[in-house]
């Protein structure tokens, strides 16, 4: 395809303004699937994506428009995935900026809208959702020009649901998003923008091309990896996918190279000819770290080497996911697991129990503190609070900030500066824009990682929005907390916690704990403590009458069924000493009140 004939553009949007239903039009209009042919979202095609109306992993159409091919790259939708984005973003040379015309502009939009603007992209203002009695599309365009700095008086106003603008809105990608450049005459330079596991195909990688061409048979070199591997398929996705001879300057498609894990495909690496290489790489490679930590048990020993392999397969399409063998006293063998978020664990998690059937034990997420030993004992990262070394061996330890943009209501701001105030947030900036705030604070991404974001989500009835990046490691007056059941530790819980909120999060734990740990036939002490030092208590009552004695001795299955069903709820326990935790509460009180 000639350079001129082509647009490469990506959507930005917030959750819920309509991104995938807006690019399933743009598929159903320029005839890429047949109306029977269209499931409910072709974009978001795994379960997960679909429940919680996220995009996890990119995706690329190819569209036929009025004698142009328009690439639409779609792009993740969480702070956790950011470096994804990125590259996504810089695949393109324009965007389409969804607002819903009832919500107006969010944080995440602003985030998004940020990063397209320094990759220089023509963004085109999508106003969508004017179906609706509550749309302000004049309002709206106020709020983009004031918010956010961009021209919206030609902003395209639709309704992906009903079908309005959805050629204004083609049109509008041909005539303003610039075509790409390139040269098609220089060695091949060709950035990987995302890769994944294909049962059928192995590791599919998806490419744009900046200059040169990639075609099939052609030997190429990874640059970042050092890696070189024979290209056996080209093509696009339009969605469904068609093999192509080649990709020259300037287009979007996949490879297939007989590639076996993702790890090896790393997402900003780029590819060139292995005969005639590039003199240098594409700007921007980034080796993505994992920040969140947590390790993850069988709930029933037996399934552990299942839990390997399921992990193992999993990693098989996540190269940013990280695991390795752990034990602990009370729980036995599992892993210590990395993720790039919250969100990542919890997508993780979720998949191992619905897709490989298996009852999992988290532990408390923790983040990366970094460790000084004292008489110059060495540096140590620590993963697991459970490795922390004796406090006499500590000369100091530092934890991981963050800067976080809130944008929230005018009625919800005092209950979220308070939020934001207990968990040790350090205030930058507090701006207003029509009835809106927008606080930037300083936080510790320990007190992040739990459950912010869903305090932020309930204490604003879902309005607060929110995006972080990292700002680097700051000392910390730090302590493990570990937690007692029956004068026996229980590791899985025990956090790292600043000393400051150490006795709120302990009392927090313990009344928690109480009422999630059944009843036992004997008193059950449970205990916060640092050190040798109790912070909080409660205790649990004994159970005074035998749980079968309801029933009146009378009728004997319906005793036999109590028991047994006793029992079942037992293999979701874990013992520690004798008393059973049920799975549940680990997660459970984990949540701050
Ligand atoms: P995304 O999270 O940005 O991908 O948003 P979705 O495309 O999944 O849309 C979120 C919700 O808004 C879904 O329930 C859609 O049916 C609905 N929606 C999308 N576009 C429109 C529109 O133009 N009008 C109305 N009324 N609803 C829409
Ligand atoms: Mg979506």
């Amino acid at each position: 395809t000639p350079l001129d004939k082509i647009r490469n553009f990506s959507i930005i949007a917030h959750i819920d303004h309509g991104k995938s239903t807006l690019a399933d039009r743009l598929i159903q209009r320029t005839g890429g699937l047949s109306e029977r042919e269209m499931s409910a979202q072709v974009l978001d095609n795994m379960d997960i994506e679909k429940e919680r109306g996220i995009t996890i992993k990119a995706q690329t159409v190819r569209l036929e428009w009025k004698g142009h091919v328009l690439n639409l790259m779609d792009t993740p939708g969480h702070v956790d995935f950011a470096y994804e984005v990125s590259r996504s973003l810089a695949a393109c040379e324009g965007a389409l900026l969804v607002v819903d015309a009832a919500q107006g502009v969010e944080a995440q939009t602003l985030a998004n809208v940020y990063q397209s603007i320094e990759h220089d992209h023509e963004i085109i203002p999508v106003i969508n959702k004017i179906d609706l009695p509550s749309a302000e599309p004049e309002k709206v365009k106020t709020e983009i020009e004031e918010i956010i700095g961009l021209d919206a008086s030609n902003a395209v106003l639709s309704s992906a649901k009903s079908g309005i603008g959805i050629d204004e809105v083609l049109d509008a990608i041909v005539e303003r998003i610039p075509a790409p450049k390139g040269d098609p005459d220089a060695p091949l330079k060709a950035m990987l923008v995302d890769s994944w596991y294909d049962p059928y195909l192995g590791v599919v990688i998806l490419v744009r091309v900046i200059d040169g061409t990639i075609r099939k048979g052609q030997q190429v070199k990874f640059m970042a990896t050092g890696t070189t591997h024979l290209i056996d398929r080209v093509g696009a996705f339009t969605p469904k996918l068609e093999n192509l001879p080649d990709l020259g300057p300037g287009e979007i498609g996949f490879i297939t190279a007989q590639i076996k894990e993702v790890a090896q495909a790393r997402v900003g690496d780029t590819l060139t000819d292995a005969k005639k290489p590039a003199a240098e790489p594409l700007p921007g490679f980034k080796e993505v770290q994992p920040v969140v930590f947590c390790g993850l048990f069988p709930v029933d020993a037996a399934d552990f080497e299942k839990l390997r392999e399921s992990i193992s397969k999993l990693r098989l399409n996540d190269a940013s996911f990280s695991f390795e063998m752990e034990t602990s006293a009370a729980l036995g063998f599992g892993f210590r697991c990395g993720f790039l978020g919250l969100l990542h664990l919890e997508i993780i998690q979720e998949r191992l129990m619905r897709e490989y059937d298996l009852d999992l034990i988290t532990t408390a997420p923790s983040v990366v503190y970094q460790i000084e030993l004292t008489h110059g004992g060495g540096h140590i990262d620590l993963h697991n609070p459970a490795d922390m070394p004796e406090p006499n061996k500590i000369e100091t330890i530092s934890e991981p900030w963050i800067q976080a943009v809130i944008y929230v209501p005018d009625e919800y701001l005092g209950s979220i500066l308070k939020l934001c105030q207990d968990r040790r947030g350090i205030q930058q900036n507090l701006t207003y824009v029509g009835g809106r705030a927008q606080a930037t604070y300083e936080l510790p991404l320990n007190e992040v990682v739990f459950d912010f974001y869903d305090r932020l989500k309930s204490l604003s009835k879902g309005y607060a929005s929110f995006d972080y990046e990292q700002i680097g490691y700051r000392e910390g007056d730090l302590v493990k907390m570990g937690i007692l059941v029956n004068e026996e530790p229980v590791d899985a819980l025990s956090m790292i916690v600043h000393r400051s909120t150490a006795e709120t999060r302990g009392r927090g734990m313990v009344e928690r704990l109480k009422e999630l740990i059944p009843r036992h036939m004997f008193k059950i002490p449970i205990q916060a403590a640092i050190g040798g030092k109790v912070i909080a208590r409660e205790t649990i009552s004994a159970l005074r009458k035998d749980v079968t004695a309801k029933c009146y001795g009378g009728d004997a299955t319906r005793k036999r069924k109590l028991l047994d069903k006793q029992k079942k709820g037992k293999a979701k326990m874990r013992e520690y000493g004798s008393v059973s935790i049920p799975q549940e509460a680990f997660i459970a009180a984990l949540r701050m009140g």
